[in-house]
């Protein structure tokens, strides 16, 4: 259990580390950052910073020997250099999580095999699979690199069988997955916090919708039934069980017209469409991370409003002046200096009734 004056590693540097650096804060917990990078928006606010590369494992490991807990804000971090800290010190959530969510074929694997439906998927390792895929999957479909996607990163329709091999030469030949696209009716996530000793809460879940594959907006209470809230986050439960996760983790949903549930991944860290719990709920999911990694209580998460979160995508931080100006309306800016195209640079969290009973 860490006590206030610990401090906690964690593995990248961007908005969702300056997040969860925020949130330490108040609960007297320092927090010190280890990312590539030689300036990144967690570093404007953190105690300690360390400019590393993810594979470097002896800068690792001194970065270990400072801190009382390791986490990490990506998936995307390669698992073999952290394993040598394994026993040095607690790295939570564990390994496992970021391995199995890296490789979107074991991930998926995974879900189906606890029983929780997913999209039907085929694994593509060379052309030749293209038509076994597209014969199990059905067309239209997607395929997915297997490694290294997010906002739709490495991933493209086809529609047309004649355009599979154009589309596998698209994403490089590289080991992939055929996903039956899913016309959903909405999308929504289930963010949620597994303590150390299987305690659990989840967040109200939000309706999600993406712009150009990236998050747009999150919005509570979603249009769903609450028995169909329930069952997403049984789900989560189910999955967080069985990575023996601690920490906070967000499981993203297809909801079909027919009311069905399908997953579509799982993140195994904070995420963008919990943002809003900072100001509409009790803890927010940072907050929540932080407990459990801590091994603290995980709090009380629950909705105080009703709100949405709108992301600010490259240029849109530069009415962060009208924005700021808006009443109920919460701005965070990522402190980013360059505004890509695609680039998230922060977001507002808009409050709207008053929600706890
Ligand atoms: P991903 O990078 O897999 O999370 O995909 C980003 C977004 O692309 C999702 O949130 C969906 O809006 C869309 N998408 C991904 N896979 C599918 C699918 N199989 N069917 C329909 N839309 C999808």
């Amino acid at each position: 259990m860490l006590k206030p004056g610990d401090t906690i590693g964690i593995l990248g540097g961007g908005q969702l580390a300056r997040m969860l650096t925020l949130a330490a804060a108040p609960l007297g917990l320092k927090v010190h950052i280890y990312a590539p990078e030689e300036d990144c928006p967690a570093f404007d606010v953190a105690a300690r910073r360390t400019t590393g590369a993810f594979d470097d494992a002896h800068a690792l490991a001194v970065f270990a020997k400072t801190v009382d807990v390791v986490t990490y804000e990506s998936e995307n971090i390669p698992t073999a250099p952290l394993a040598s800290l394994e026993g040095k010190v607690r790295l939570s959530p564990p390994l496992r999580a970021l391995a199995l969510t890296q490789d979107r074929l074991h991930e998926k694997t995974f879900i189906r095999d606890l029983g929780i439906a997913v999209p039907p998927f085929h694994p593509v390792s060379s052309p030749a699979d293209l038509e076994a895929a597209i014969a199990h999957t059905g067309l239209p479909a997607v395929l997915k690199t297997r490694r290294f996607g997010y906002d739709g990163k490495g991933q493209t329709r086809i529609t047309a069988a004649a355009d599979a091999h154009g589309a596998y030469a698209a994403i490089g030949h590289t080991p992939a997955i055929l996903e039956a696209f899913v016309p959903f009716a909405c999308e929504i996530s289930v963010i949620a916090a597994r303590g150390h000793d299987a305690s659990f809460t989840a967040f109200d879940p939000p309706e999600n919708v993406h712009r150009h594959h990236i998050l747009a907006t999150s919005t509570v209470p979603a249009t769903i039934s609450s028995s169909l809230a329930d069952q997403a986050i049984q789900a989560t439960r189910r999955i967080a069980e069985a990575l023996e996760y601690v920490g906070t983790i967000a499981v993203e949903f297809f909801v079909t017209g027919d009311g069905e549930l399908l997953v579509n991944e799982i993140a195994p860290r904070v995420h963008n469409s919990g943002h809003w719990t900072i100001e509409a709920c009790l803890v927010s999911q940072f907050e929540a991370h932080i407990r459990a990694i801590a091994h603290w209580p995980l709090g009380d998460t629950r909705r105080t409003h009703d709100a949405v979160m709108t992301n600010l995508i490259g240029d849109d931080a530069g009415q962060w002046d009208r924005l700021i100006a808006q009443p109920a309306t919460h701005l965070h800016l990522y402190g980013k200096r360059h505004a890509r195209a695609g680039r998230k640079m922060g977001h507002v969290t808009r409050l709207g009734r008053p929600s706890l009973t």
